[in-house]
């Protein structure tokens, strides 16, 4: 008797074990034993020593499809005459004799479905139980193939090739047909991919694609997922279906021939706009989709879509750094000619100006001049960082000796410098081949970083020196130094360190980014230490013997 927990009479005390005992010895009847066998949801099936049938319960007649009479007393291989070689019957066979239980697993072709078969020994015979496990298995498969695809989808940004491969992959594991359609110009629809078991009839799907288009005017099947970015689920496609959806006699005979059992079509959906669909077809191999089947086709296709997405967003990216790389080196182009003609009427203004004695206009057009060199120099490096870019900068292979560039470049350099003390150390001479303008400007920017970013120190050291194979460089400050954190950024392309006052350090991060590419263009590196508060050391290496790896094209200048 059930009782409500809050009602009347009291809980019962839980029964004692004896109590317990006689219950369970009172219900394990054989009557309730074979009214639970016959209440199971998976099959039961008993056979006697001979192989035959003598006990089926009603959930074994559903999963074979016979009738009791079919069954009962008749021999397993009269019954199914197609098993004797197979897994079941042999495993069956090994439990009668050893009586020893055991368990397989079978995909039995007539249904269609994968079962897992228990098999015990029991008295004169063996009892089997059948548990129908079509839908885990579909479920493990499906998602081995999501698995699959995904990696394949995001292994490229070119969406068009891995589309068709995801279109392969399905083909014969999901349909024995896939096609993915997108959408182009507005209402044309393009066969980006089918796949087929038969290779074929590929050729074949296209062609019939060309002489039949999707008609969106039309909206059934794939036009109608487009239209409305729904699933079509077709679990069991008849003939009325095909009558129904056919445009004409001609491709109703068509769609009779090609024999569809099931086919289902979901939508790939970018930002709330349908753009395509991905199509899976069963005719060969006779399946019929599942509800399980439909969820994974959705899931492709959103995955599938997401990868289209990604794909677009890198395009745009990509050709805003383009626009952005034009833009800068047009910009830069421009901009020289007009600074060049600026220098040069300064240049004469302020000589003017010196010769009359003027002193307040020659403080001024000083001040002018500088900032009209500081302007040249940023336009040559967004000219050289857009060469870069391009992969136009050219580099000459010269043999020089370095030491002697160290020397010019440090008198130009300490000329423009009221604090600061260049002190060189190294060899008296040092030959490299290179391109002895280019690092030049290696030098140059590194000691212009050096004193800009030691506003408070007086020091600055260059040191060189050489191996058989490599040749260094060296520029030290005993500056603000640079955090830990930034050094791995510290070359990249308009990296900068944001200081507190960007008025003191003002700058684009272009310098070190084209330091870099320098050096590396010479089959060398550059290398940073640097501790806060204390200073910075930058150091180049350079193959001393030129860049092995250079071809001569780009040995060549301009
Ligand atoms: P810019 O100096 O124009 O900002 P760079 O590419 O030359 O660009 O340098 C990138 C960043 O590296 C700078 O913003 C600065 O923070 C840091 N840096 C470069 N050289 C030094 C140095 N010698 N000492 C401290 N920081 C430096």
């Amino acid at each position: 008797m059930h009782r409500d927990r809050d009602g009347d009479e009291a809980i019962p005390p839980p029964p004692t074990a004896s109590a317990r005992d006689a219950e369970a010895s009172a219900s394990l009847t054989p009557d309730a034993v074979l009214d639970a066998i016959d209440g199971l949801v998976d099959g039961y099936f008993e056979m006697d020593t001979e192989y035959r049938y003598r006990r089926v319960n009603p959930a074994g007649l559903l999963i074979t499809g016979k009738t009791r009479d079919e069954m009962l007393g008749k021999h397993v291989l009269e019954v199914f005459p197609d098993v004797a070689d197979a897994a079941i019957h042999q495993t069956t066979m090994r439990v009668m004799e050893t009586r020893e239980a055991a368990s397989v697993e079978t995909f039995y072709a007539p249904f269609n479905r994968w079962f897992v078969n228990s098999i015990y020994p029991i008295t004169g015979g063996i009892a089997l139980f059948t548990r129908d496990i079509n839908e885990q298995k579909v479920l493990e498969h499906n998602l081995a193939f999501l698995a699959e695809a995904s990696k394949v989808l995001s292994s490229s940004l070119d969406t068009q090739q891995t589309l068709r491969t995801v279109a392969q992959l399905a083909v014969p594991r999901i349909a024995d047909w896939c096609a993915i359609d997108v959408l182009t110009a507005p209402r044309t629809v393009e066969l980006l991919a089918v796949a087929h078991v038969d290779p074929a009839k590929v050729e074949w799907a296209k062609e019939l694609r060309q002489q039949d288009p999707v008609d969106l005017d039309r909206p059934v099947g794939l036009a109608k997922v487009l239209l409305t970015g729904e699933p079509e689920f077709y679990p069991e496609i008849t003939d009325e279906m095909l009558v129904a959806t056919a445009k004409d006699e001609r491709s109703l005979a068509l769609a009779r021939s090609l024999g569809f059992t099931s086919a289902m079509i979901v939508p790939l959906t970018v930002q709330d706009a349908t753009i395509g669909a991905i199509t899976f077809v069963a005719t060969e191999s006779g399946h019929h989709y599942t509800a399980t089947d439909l969820s994974m086709a959705q899931e492709l296709a959103s995955r599938a879509a997401l990868a289209i997405e990604n794909s677009q967003l890198y395009a745009a990216s990509q050709r805003a750094v383009t626009l952005r790389d034009d833009f800068i080196a047009a910009a830069s182009h421009e901009l020289r000619t007009p600074v060049t003609s600026l220098k040069v009427y300064t240049e004469v203004m302020l000589r003017k100006a010196t010769r009359g004695s003027d002193e307040a206009a020659v403080r001024s057009l000083q001040a002018m001049n500088n900032q009209i060199d500081r302007l040249s120099s940023l336009i040559v490096d967004l000219l050289d960082v857009a060469k870069i870019e391009s992969g136009t900068l050219e580099l000459r292979q010269e043999a020089f000796d370095l030491r002697q560039l160290v020397d010019e470049i440090v008198e130009v350099t300490q000329a423009t410098l009221t604090k600061h003390r260049i002190d060189v150390e190294g060899d008296a001479t040092l030959a490299v081949v290179g391109d002895r303008e280019r690092l030049g400007q290696v030098l140059t920017n590194l000691l212009s970083n050096a004193a800009k970013y030691s506003p408070k120190a007086e020091l600055i050291l260059v040191r060189m020196w050489g191996d058989q194979d490599d040749v260094f460089l060296e520029v030290e400050d005993f500056g603000i130094g640079i955090q830990r954190e930034h050094l791995p950024h510290l070359f990249d392309r308009f990296y900068r360190v944001s200081t507190p006052d960007e008025k003191t350090f003002p700058g684009l991060g272009m310098g070190l980014f084209i330091v870099q590419e320098i050096v590396r263009r010479h089959g060398g590196d550059l290398h940073v230490e640097s501790t806060a508060g204390r200073g910075s050391c930058f150091r180049v290496r350079l193959p001393a013997h030129g860049h092995p790896g250079r071809d001569s094209a780009e040995t060549q200048p301009a």
